[in-house]
């Protein structure tokens, strides 16, 4: 029997969010938009008012805008609602007590809550091998973004360090900006492990023109002071600043056990619930059981940080009210999917995100390209698509349907 939920007592938040990112930022709005009753209140290890996290690698990067906070809501009514949030910036939570329902910060400030959202989204994992003072940089936060910026400014060449999305888009953006930028992957072609060699050299080629030096196959050594990186041929790359992009992870240490991990993240359902029936995770940090993939995914995009957020808000503002326990609760199933701008060139993808056993490509002529990627079965698993919009949208449609790669291929 699901035990009733007592009232919000007056020392306790009606709900506590922990992360200012896409998803705590909706997870708060939604939750108030919903009716959600009691005090909100946001804690945030951010230093900065939420802002979008995109543009940092590229217009930010590129030196076409200001390393500022732009906006995470656009809907007035969303903003209208997130003003009613108490948002505690620069407080980092350093333990959760999920039974006696209570989050403690690192100043050793208590705060008693009756609904928890976990939104600690991820940071970057470091590159090995750095030495003292070595001028390497990461990329996550607005604070990252200001300290590479300014470090770029008076720079001429840079090592970008890993060719994910991040990685990419970083190396065209400084080599577009004139830094003569080497980039090295472990990769034989930049993400040629999750879209294929094939999608991988196009990429490179890209990079290329745009100026970029690829080292591929190679992996780093170290990277001694200033910015001297030693590669594991024993060549050397000498540069002004090293951005070491290899990856994220989310930093859920401050759990340490409250709830249940896998793959060590939060584990949750598809309502964004994770163990403890009162607390819900959603974004980066989140691995959340998807119920058209039918299995638990790992994303780490924007939008659907966003969508896991609001899902989770609602969820938690519904529980225990008399509305609420009556009906089901609301699931995220979005196809994920993102959109990566490397220099002039824009791919959109949408993919469960588990990797594929076949890839169908489509090169319709003039850089337009389409890769459909399908499982060992046959169904199709993910898209790929530059300047092809419609088949990145009925992609993802097609994904939702459980469609075949078959199908998709006589679609077109
Ligand atoms: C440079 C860059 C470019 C990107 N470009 C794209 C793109 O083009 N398209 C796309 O789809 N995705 C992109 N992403 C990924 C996207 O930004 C993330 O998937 C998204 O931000 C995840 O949202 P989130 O809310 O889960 O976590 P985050 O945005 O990481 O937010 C986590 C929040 O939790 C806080 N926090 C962490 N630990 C604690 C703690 N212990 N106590 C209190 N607060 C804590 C952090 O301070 C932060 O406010 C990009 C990411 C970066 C860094």
């Amino acid at each position: 029997m699901t035990p009733t939920p007592s009232s919000t007592t007056p020392d306790s938040l009606g709900l506590l969010v922990l992360g200012s990112g896409p998803a705590g930022v909706q997870a708060a709005t939604a939750y108030v938009r919903a009716g959600g009753t009691g005090p909100v209140v946001v804690l945030s290890a951010d230093r900065d008012e939420p802002y979008q996290r995109p543009p940092l690698s590229k217009s930010v990067l590129a030196g076409e805008e200001p390393p500022e906070a732009t906006p995470v809501l656009e809907d007035e009514e969303d903003v209208a609602a997130f003003g009613q949030v108490d948002l505690r910036l620069d407080t980092r939570v350093a333990s959760v007590d999920t039974g006696g329902r209570r989050v403690r910060t690192e100043d050793g400030t208590e705060l008693a809550y009756d609904r928890l959202v976990v939104a600690t989204g991820a940071f970057p994992v470091e590159l090995d091998g750095v030495g003292a003072d070595a001028r390497v940089f990461s990329l996550r936060t607005l604070e990252h973004s200001r300290r590479l910026v300014e470090a770029v400014g008076s720079a001429t060449s840079a090592v970008v360090v890993g060719s994910g999305f991040i990685g990419c888009e970083a190396a065209a953006s400084l080599a577009g900006r004139g830094v003569r930028t080497t980039l090295v992957t472990p990769e034989p072609a930049p993400q040629a492990a999750r879209l294929g060699d094939w999608a991988g050299e196009r990429i490179a080629a890209w990079l290329r023109e745009a100026g970029v030096e690829l080292r591929t196959g190679r992996t780093v050594a170290s990277v001694t002071a200033p910015a001297t990186v030693r590669l594991d041929d024993d060549s050397q790359v000498e540069a002004d600043l090293v951005l070491a992009a290899v990856g994220v992870a989310p930093p859920t240490g401050f759990l340490d056990g409250a709830l249940e991990m896998q793959d060590d993240r939060v584990r949750v359902g598809a309502s964004m619930q994770t163990s403890d029936e009162r607390v819900w995770a959603a974004g980066d940090v989140a691995q959340a059981h998807h119920p058209v993939a039918g299995r638990p995914l790992s994303v780490e995009h924007w939008y659907d940080a966003e969508s896991m957020g609001a899902t989770a808000g609602r969820n938690a503002a519904a529980y225990g009210s008399s509305e609420g326990s009556g009906g089901s609760p609301e699931e995220w199933s979005d196809v994920p999917g993102f959109w990566s701008d490397i220099g002039e060139h824009t791919l959109k993808y949408s993919a469960w995100g588990d990797g594929y056993d076949h890839a169908e490509t489509v090169d319709h002529g003039e850089g337009a390209f389409t890769v459909w990627y399908a499982d060992a079965a046959g169904l199709l698993v993910g898209v790929l698509a530059h300047e092809r919009d419609e088949d990145y949208e009925r992609g993802g449609e097609l994904m939702a349907d459980g469609a075949t790669l078959a199908q998709a291929l006589a679609a077109r």
